[in-house]
């Protein structure tokens, strides 16, 4: 290898991209982070990053992971306006069955995607070892002379017609959902991973607002979850520069509008008035845009029979969720700390060696998100996959009581919400405890009222 060794290539400066490239500064001397766009000076969209202006939350268990990567990343977020809310106890939250109590369970970040983005990459840009070198496609990947491994990627810059090599001991491919790594590693002879994909078929439509005095308000955000019986839904939280985001959520013939008048209409349509209410006086700042192609989608290329030395996939890469659970950037920053942890004290040849084991770790991280999201996905019959088996139906009637009782009860509320914000595994729902405490409330109604119009007061911290 020689002196290739020391550096590595990571592809895509997205969330997973910049925290895999601060993973990989523990271990490599360099690491040049190859992004397509042109990269901006301040928190500004790019098209590399489509679903930006889309609500984007941050889970605890994401912003922990950030904050290992880049300490003091969380304060600085905070300093540049994001929201920390205690979830749900800072939301009017209606679950499929009710209202959850406004209890402790779980920690959000919220602030607008552009601004994560800003911050992330920023903070890995002062860490020396990290350069980027943006306006620069990745074409292909670079094999190693024996062909087991790669070495580097061919990388086109804006303007220009040919590529140009870069050489590194590691590649790690965090473009997104687009990514191109099945043909790359097609054109170096190695088969194509099996993909799993569950397509409930939702969209989004968000909008801007200037958030109104806070003065009537004891809530922070809200949350209209859908349920296959109205499978639309809505949730309003605080962004930086004193902005509300509202986001619509539909699928199918429930899909939301972008039209101004449209978009209260739908908002007004939900489960409860609440969204609408908080809307019908804001001031919008910005025209509705609408997102579709939300499909979880998993490429397994953790089970491929022959797996190259020194390449890795990551992030959206490797697996995207329906993102109406918020997963996709908490499994991305935990992926990158997960593959920093099973680095440690490894020299570059080592890790080169063992990108195959590194692969399985980095999968490993999305094995509970995928489950829950698809899971809850297969409750509408329309799903595009397959078909829910005996016990997805099974756990489907189990989490409706699970649900039900986190209505009624604090303590199943806050397991709930440890799970959604990925800071206790699913697991923790099916523990002795919590199973005996479904079923002291196994009466609770586990369907949905047509309109659920009170949400539950504020309590006391707890
Ligand atoms: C509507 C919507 C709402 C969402 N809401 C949430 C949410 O609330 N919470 C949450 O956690 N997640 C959410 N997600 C998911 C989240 O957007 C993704 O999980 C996250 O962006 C994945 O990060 P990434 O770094 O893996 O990929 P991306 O963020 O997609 O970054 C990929 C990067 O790679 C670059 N790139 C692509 N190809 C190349 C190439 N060949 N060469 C060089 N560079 C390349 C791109 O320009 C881009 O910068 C949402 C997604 C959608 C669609």
């Amino acid at each position: 290898m020689g002196d290739v060794d020391d550096h590595a290539i990571v592809i895509g400066a997205g969330v997973t991209g910049v925290l895999t490239a601060r993973a990989l500064a523990r271990r490599f001397a360099r690491v040049t982070v190859v992004e397509r766009d042109a990269l901006p000076q301040e928190a500004a969209f790019r098209p590399g990053v489509p679903q930006s202006p889309q609500i984007h939350a941050f889970w605890k268990r994401g912003i922990d992971s950030a904050e290992h990567l880049l300490p003091g990343v969380t304060r600085e977020l905070a300093d540049h306006g994001a929201h920390r809310l205690t979830v749900p106890r800072d939301f009017l939250w209606l679950s499929p069955v009710g209202w959850f109590p406004r209890v402790s369970g779980t920690a959000d970040l919220t602030c607008s995607r552009v601004l994560l983005d800003w911050v992330l990459r920023r903070m890995a840009g002062e860490d020396g070892r990290v350069e980027f070198l943006e306006g620069s496609q990745v074409t292909g990947l670079l094999a190693t002379p024996g062909g087991d491994g790669v070495r580097g990627v061919l990388v086109r810059a804006a303007g220009s017609s040919e590529p140009r090599t870069l050489t590194a001991g590691l590649v790690a491919d965090a473009s997104g959902r687009r990514s191109d790594a099945t043909t790359w590693l097609a054109e170096l002879g190695y088969p194509a991973p099996a993909v799993e994909r569950y397509d409930a078929g939702f969209g989004y439509s968000s909008r801007y607002y200037k958030l109104p005095d806070s003065a009537a308000r004891d809530w922070k955000a809200i949350y209209i979850q859908t349920s296959p019986d109205t499978p639309r839904g809505g949730v309003l939280v605080p962004v930086e520069g004193g902005r509300w985001i509202a986001t619509l959520l539909g699928c199918g013939e429930h899909v939301p509008p972008t039209k101004d008048d449209q978009f209260l209409a739908y908002a007004r349509s939900l489960r409860s008035p609440v969204l609408y209410e908080a809307l019908r006086e804001a001031e919008p700042l910005s025209d509705a845009q609408a997102f579709r192609n939300t499909a979880n989608e998993w490429r397994h290329y953790e089970s491929l029979s022959r797996w190259p030395r020194g390449f890795l996939v990551l992030g959206d890469a490797l697996c995207r969720f329906n993102p109406v659970y918020g997963q996709g950037m908490t499994v991305g920053a935990m992926s990158a700390k997960a593959v920093a942890d099973a680095i440690d004290g490894m020299d570059p040849a080592r890790i080169h060696r063992d990108a195959r084991r590194l692969q399985r770790v980095a999968a490993a991280q999305s094995a509970d998100a995928w489950g829950l999201a698809t899971g809850e996905d297969l409750r509408f019959p329309w799903t595009e996959g397959r078909p829910p088996g005996a016990m997805v139906k099974l756990l489907h009637q189990y989490m409706n009581h699970v649900v039900a009782a986190g209505n009624v009860d604090p303590a199943t509320c806050r397991t709930i919400f440890r799970v959604f914000g990925m800071n206790a595994p699913p697991a923790a729902l099916f523990a002795p405890s919590s199973v005996a405490r479904v079923l002291g409330r196994w009466r609770a109604p586990t369907t949905s009222p047509a309109v659920t119009a009170t949400p539950p007061p504020a309590t006391s911290p707890g």
